[in-house]
Formats: structure tokens, sequence, C-alpha cells
């Protein structure tokens, strides 16, 4: 075996021809079809007929029996046999002699692969050499559930039997404790416990409908957004959510987005398109004037909302929805410029992320060789992937991913990769290189010799879609946001009726300052306002008593750092403004 991933997928594989026997062993009866290698383990899929199947209850039985193989140390070998013979074999099961011939007709090899010196199956191969290389704590049963053969729904419902598995068992148990948590986070169950967003059947999946705490969270994002681009001069543009085909059949979008571009008639029998990206709007703004080089780089910021039409299967919380909140941005530049603008870009990238506590991102690197079939001139690729090369050795010398070949057919890329805080990798920023839209849409600009050239396009989002990076981060966070972030920036809690008074006062003072801030009137007792305030994840409460009442005070206390101690209402204020100023 070549690498480790090559080494843990043959551990993986022959797992699944472990669990056959084990099954077998168990159910006499049961007819295997297939067993393939999945992310995280492997599963197999049996037909157990009528006469009696494993439920989850029977998963642990198996397990033990794969693990008593495990330990008999047997040997994978294989030989090779005729399609007849091998029919002759699997006579009593229909799927696998539907499978020999398929292979029989493609004119493959048919082999069979032995674990010990009895028990074969069908097989390719991709083993380990025996099954004592599998270490006995480093898989696990998992579960259970329904497949289609071959996945069609008109075909026998079987019975798929799914196994983790890991080189160690420590790296199980790191799995199985990872898994345990991020349950914990699910940003679904999180939204919906710190009141984010809903889903209403009536409007359908896959469109978030944000409340007004969910609604501060967008901003607030978005305003960084927004202040960081301030400073590298973005002008923000406004674009309608139709268009004309035209302008997408222009662009070469209207092929190749297919059926996930939405479509709508107008009155007069008219289409319409909902638009999936701003970028062929964006370059009709460009496209608006005759540009001079002494222009250039200009600079085009949006937050706006585009629309996928992705299949319903395929929707999964925010990670996965048909309205799509980009804060999208797209540089026009001139190719000498490339490599300042792709610096800037990143070091907004950098700043973003550093700000939610994503410290080290990963760039990977996507270009060009010769698989790619791309577009556009081949010697503007070439210099602008110097450039992009240059800059990757310069501020990321020795760490960033080669992703050789990985370019899209318009142009190179640096996508970053961020770990979450439970070492889950996420994909997120994208600085995009495009040499299509602007021939396309014919752009240019007049040089100092006064001859027309054409701009090269950057594609730049940086939180990419407000939603899929929502459903990071509130994972990452468990839903506790920093205070410059948080809904509900402070509760105010008076222990009695005699302290609200006193706690109008210093809601009224917060307020007045742009504070988010509740007061807590209601007539519970002190803890259950503070288990209150808690369960919203309210990063700070102030308590008012009659000792606070009496000195104009109020007692803070923080989510994490517990009791922070009494403290004068002009303190508190310039404590929370300097917080949420510096994003801490
Ligand atoms: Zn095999
Ligand atoms: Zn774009």
């Amino acid at each position: 075996m070549s690498t480790s991933t090559d080494y843990l997928s043959a551990k993986r594989h022959s797992l699944a021809h472990v669990l056959l026997m084990a099954v077998k062993h168990h159910y006499p009866h049961a007819l295997p079809t297939i067993g393939p290698v999945i992310e995280n383990g492997f599963y197999y899929d049996f037909d157990f007929g009528t006469s009696g199947k494993p439920g989850l209850e029977d998963l642990e039985k198996i397990e033990k029996t794969m693990k008593e193989i495990v330990s008999q140390n047997l040997a994978f070998r294989h030989e090779e046999v005729t399609a007849d013979q091998a029919r002759g074999y699997f006579e009593v099961n229909p799927y696998k002699k539907e499978l020999i011939d398929g292979l029989e007709k493609d004119g493959k090899t048919i082999t069979l692969y032995y674990t010990g010196d009895d028990f074969f199956d069908l097989c390719v191969g991709g083993h380990t050499e025996t099954t004592g290389e599998i270490a006995v704590g480093s898989f696990k049963l998992d579960k259970i559930a329904g497949a289609y053969w071959r996945g069609d729904e008109k075909n026998a419902m079987l019975t798929r039997i799914y196994g983790l598995a890991f080189d160690t068992q420590e790296e199980l148990d790191a799995y199985l404790v990872q898994q345990e948590e991020a349950k914990k986070r699910d940003h679904r169950i999180i939204g919906q416990q710190l009141n984010l967003f809903i889903f209403s059947p009536l409007v359908g999946p896959g469109l978030p409908l944000w409340t007004p705490r969910g609604t501060i969270l967008r901003t607030e994002i978005d305003n960084f957004v927004q202040e960081l681009r301030k400073e590298h001069n973005y002008g923000r543009v406004t674009v309608p959510h139709f268009t004309k085909p035209d302008l997408y059949i222009k662009s070469q979008h209207y092929e190749k987005y297919g059926d996930d571009l939405f479509k709508v008639k107008t009155r007069d029998g008219h289409e319409l398109c909902i638009k999936p990206m701003n970028c062929p709007h964006h370059a009709q703004i460009y496209a608006s004037q005759l540009r001079s080089y002494k222009e250039l780089p200009i600079r085009y910021s949006e937050t706006t909302m585009v629309y996928r039409d992705e299949q319903s299967g395929e929707l999964n919380g925010l990670s996965r929805v048909l309205s799509i909140t980009q804060d999208d941005a797209h540089i026009f530049c001139r190719e000498s410029q490339l490599k300042e603008e792709m610096n800037n870009v990143w070091t907004l990238i950098e700043r973003f992320y550093s700000a939610f506590g994503f410290n080290s991102l990963t760039p990977r690197f996507s270009r060009r060789n010769d698989d790619v079939k791309f577009k556009g001139n081949i010697e503007l690729w070439e210099k602008a992937e110097g450039a992009i090369r240059t800059l990757l050795d310069e501020r990321a010398a020795g760490t960033w991913v080669d992703g050789e070949g990985e370019a899209a057919f318009y142009g190179p890329k640096i996508d970053f990769m961020a770990k979450d805080a439970l070492g889950r990798s996420h994909q997120v920023g994208t600085i995009q290189l495009d040499f299509v839209q602007p021939t396309n849409f014919e752009l240019e600009y007049v040089s100092e010799e006064g001859k027309r050239e054409m701009p090269v396009m950057i594609h730049c989002a940086i939180a990419g879609s407000l939603e899929r990076f929502l459903s990071v981060y509130i994972e990452h966070t468990a839903g506790n946001f920093p205070l410059w972030l948080s809904p509900t920036q402070i509760s105010i809690v008076p222990i009695a009726e005699a302290h609200h008074e006193h706690a109008k006062n210093v809601h009224y003072v917060l307020q007045a300052a742009n504070i988010r801030v509740e007061a807590d009137m209601s007539k519970e007792g002190l803890g259950k306002k503070i288990r209150a305030a808690r369960e919203m994840k309210t990063p700070y409460w102030a308590v008012i008593g009659d000792a606070e009442v009496a000195n104009g005070t109020v007692t803070l206390e923080h989510r994490t750092e517990g009791k922070i101690g009494e403290i004068k209402i002009e303190e508190l204020l310039s404590k929370l403004t300097e917080e949420i100023k510096n994003k801490k």
C-alpha cells in the first residue's frame, strides 16, 4: 500500500468481508450484495428475506463475532475464476449473479477473495494481508438502515449494516467523542434554542426565516465585512434579484447552471431568471462606462441573496439552503495588479476569520494542469498562477496545499480551510480569478498607450454564504457568541419589585449607548432569572438588590468567568463598550 489512507481503506474494506462472515455465522440465510468502504468506515448490504433479520440490538453479537474472526489472523488470498464458475458459486444469490453478469459483459477479470481457507466473496481486491493487521478495538458496528439494491427504489429493499473503523482504538474513541459533542452542537438545535431562525412548512424546506435575534447576528457579521472592505475602497452596489435570461446566456451560466437556475414567467409570457450569483450583474455596472487604467482596480461589494434550486433531499439546516446570502464582491483589475489585490483580499479574510476564533487558515491553491479544460489565454493563466505561487510562498511558505488540476475552467483560485473547535475542517473564504467573464462581456479599459485591454475579474466573498458560515460558527462556539455578536448582550436581573426602578434606569442608560440589553422584570426568583439568561447564552447579567440600589451599582456576572463584582453604571458602560469595540 502506497499511503496511509490507502492502508486505512484496505482495513475498512477487509472489515466488510469480516462483517459478512459474522453475519453469515448468525444468519446463514442472509444473501450478501455489496460492501464498500465509506468515509470513517464501511457497510455491507444484505437481503435477509423473510426468515429473520438483525435489529440494532443484534449489532453487539455480530461485532463480537467480528472481533473473534479478526483475532484468528486469517489471511486474504484471491483466485481468478470464469464467469460460469462464479455463477456456480453464487447459485442462490441473484444479486451476486447480476454483478457477475455485469463484470462478464464489461470483459473484466472475475476474482474471489478468500478470508481464511473456506470463506470467500466476489471482490476486486484491496485488502490487508491478514485480518490480524486490524486492531480489535479500532472498529465498531454503528447503525442499521434500509437501502434499495443499487439505490433504485424499484428494486428490493435490503438491510445495510454500517461500521466505523480507524487505524487505532484511540482514533475510534476520539471520533465517537467528537460525534457526541457534534450532536450537542448541532446548529439546527442551537438555532432553535437561541431563537435565531426557523423553517415554516408553508414557506418550504431550504428557506430559513430569520428571527430578530438571528437577524442581529447576520447584520453584525455583515457590518464587520463592510467595515473591513471600506478600508480597501469597495463601492457598494445593489442589483435586482431577477434578470432577462440574456445576461446568463451571454455569461454562459444559463447552460452551465441548468436545473439549478430558478426561472419564472412574466404576465406577458417572457421568461425571467432569479439570480444564482451576482457576478454578471456587477460586470454590467463595470461595462456601463468606458474605463481608464487610472480607475483600476474597481471594487464592487454587495451583501445579497442568491437562489439555487438544489434537490430537496440535499437540503440540510443552514448548511444547504435554496436562499443563500452572499457577502459578495468583485474586483476588476489589471494583470499587473493581481498579486496586490489578492494579497489584500487574503488580509481581509484573515482578519475576518481570526475575529471569529479561526486563527490558522490553510490556503489551498487550485491550479491548472493538462487535465483542466481551461478557457482563456494560456499566457495569462501562467502569469497569474506564477503571481499566486509567489504570494503563497510569501505568506504561507511550507503550509499551503497544492491542488494541481483543481482549477475551474475560468481561472485558478485560493481556498482557505479552517479547523473548528471539534477539529473538523471547513472550507471558508475563496479568492477566485476569472478570465472568462471579462471575455464573455467584452470588458475593457483604456491603457496608458490608448489601447483597449481586458481586465481580470476576482470573485472574493469573505464569509461566503452567511447561512453556511453561521452553520459552522454556531457549532464552533456551541452558541456562546462573543459580546459584540450576541443578540442580547446583557440581562438586567432585579431581585425583587423594589429594585425595578433602578433596573429600568440601568436599562435606559445601556440602551441609549446602543447596547442590546434586556431587563427581566418577571416575578420569578433570582435563580430562575439567571438560568434563563444562561440558557439564552447571554454573555453578561447584572444583578440588582438593596445594596446595588443604595450604591447606584450592579453586581456583574459573566457566562463563563462567573462573578465579576459590584460596579458603577459608568464603569459597566465603558467596560461593555470597550469589549464590543474590540470584538473580544
Ligand atoms: Zn474484498
Ligand atoms: Zn462572482
